[in-house]
């Protein structure tokens, strides 16, 4: 569907009151939506993961409005048929903006989130890997990425940023089916040969002590999001135990309150993490799906709709009812029929 229909469908759609029709017969699913970030500042369409903090602040305006808002409680002691209209905000990695813009807005809107943490790499005042390449290199002035020593072909960088935005992606794909420690090695490099001097990281992350005063709160409750957000499913099943177990242990040190809910990182898992976090006594995971959570749902398996600076007002919205959900499935059956 070109995105001038569907804005055409949303638009009429939510005339017509379609989100309150489908708000209603969605009334029992759960909503798990997930953030990463939010800044004071509009930044390029390409830092789609962080929004501007107008846009969260409408959108948290009006999940209270028209949602029943609850803590990790939602998935963790609820089933879908149980609730109405219950929604779970979520915020992966623990960014810095967490602390800093996104609890004064939740805190306005007396909203309450689960905020997953890599506890290690806040310990060590690093990155996240899979944000951290991106930034560094979409804002190098290098126009060429020579990855050669690690068995990568020259990637060339163009100018203009949305395009090499685009390129970082697909890298970023690359990186993640590639062993942690190679991926360590090209992080590494990238640092010491294509940082710019004048560099502001914008994924950095909260120190330990802000995570600590996060989790005191009445909106942060605190979950782990692994120790060094590594592709679990990389992994051997002993490698993912060492690091789901680290994870928690530093969290345990650190006085750190944490819940028995997970997110895995990048959204990749196996059969042995979900054995793994059973072991470890979690009683659910999230993963990145975009739909909500129905009773057929498994709980290692909770799909999130994941929210960027690139989702309007209307798409928010319909998502939220299901109404968005409804035109996707259209649009499929349509394309469908039109192949065969
Ligand atoms: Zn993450």
């Amino acid at each position: 569907m070109k995105r001038s229909v569907l804005y055409i469908l949303l638009f009429l759609g939510n005339l017509l009151g379609m989100n309150i029709v489908f708000k209603k017969l969605n009334s029992k699913k759960i909503r798990v939506i997930m953030y990463h970030g939010v800044s004071g500042k509009k930044l390029p369409e390409y830092y789609w993961l962080i929004l501007n903090s107008d846009s969260f602040r409408w959108q948290m305006k009006h999940l209270k409005d028209n949602y029943n808002c609850g803590d990790a409680s939602v998935v963790l002691d609820n089933e879908p048929s149980q609730s109405i209209n219950r929604v779970l905000i979520t915020f992966d990695d623990g960014l810095k903006n967490n602390y800093d813009v996104v609890w004064k807005i939740l805190a306005e809107f007396s909203l309450p989130a689960v905020c997953f943490v890599i506890p290690c790499l806040s310990k060590e005042n690093k990155q996240n890997w899979s944000t951290e390449f991106f930034d560094i290199l979409v804002n190098s002035k290098t126009n060429k990425l020579n990855l050669n020593q690690f068995g990568l072909e020259d990637i060339a960088l163009p100018a203009n940023k949305k395009e090499r935005a685009v390129i970082l992606g697909e890298l970023g794909t690359r990186l993640k089916s590639m062993n942690h420690e190679v991926v360590e090695n090209i992080l590494n490099f990238i640092r010491t040969n294509y940082l710019d001097s004048d560099f502001k990281p914008l994924f950095e992350l909260m120190s330990s002590s802000q995570i600590l005063e996060l989790s005191l709160s009445n909106e942060f409750q605190i979950a782990s999001h692994s120790s060094y957000h590594k592709v679990l499913s990389n992994l051997s099943r002993e490698k993912q135990k060492e690091d789901i177990a680290l994870s928690l242990r530093n969290l345990n040190d650190l006085g750190i309150p944490f819940l028995p809910l997970f997110a895995y990182p990048n959204g990749m898992y196996n059969n042995d993490t979900i054995e793994v976090l059973k072991e470890f006594g979690f009683k659910a995971a999230l993963i990145i799906e975009d739909r909500h959570f129905t009773s057929a749902d498994n709980k290692f398996e909770i799909p999130r709709v994941e929210i960027g600076s690139n989702i309007s007002r209307l798409e928010f919205m319909a998502r939220l009812s299901g109404y968005f959900y409804f035109l996707k499935k259209i649009q499929a059956t349509l394309t469908f029929s039109k192949k065969n």
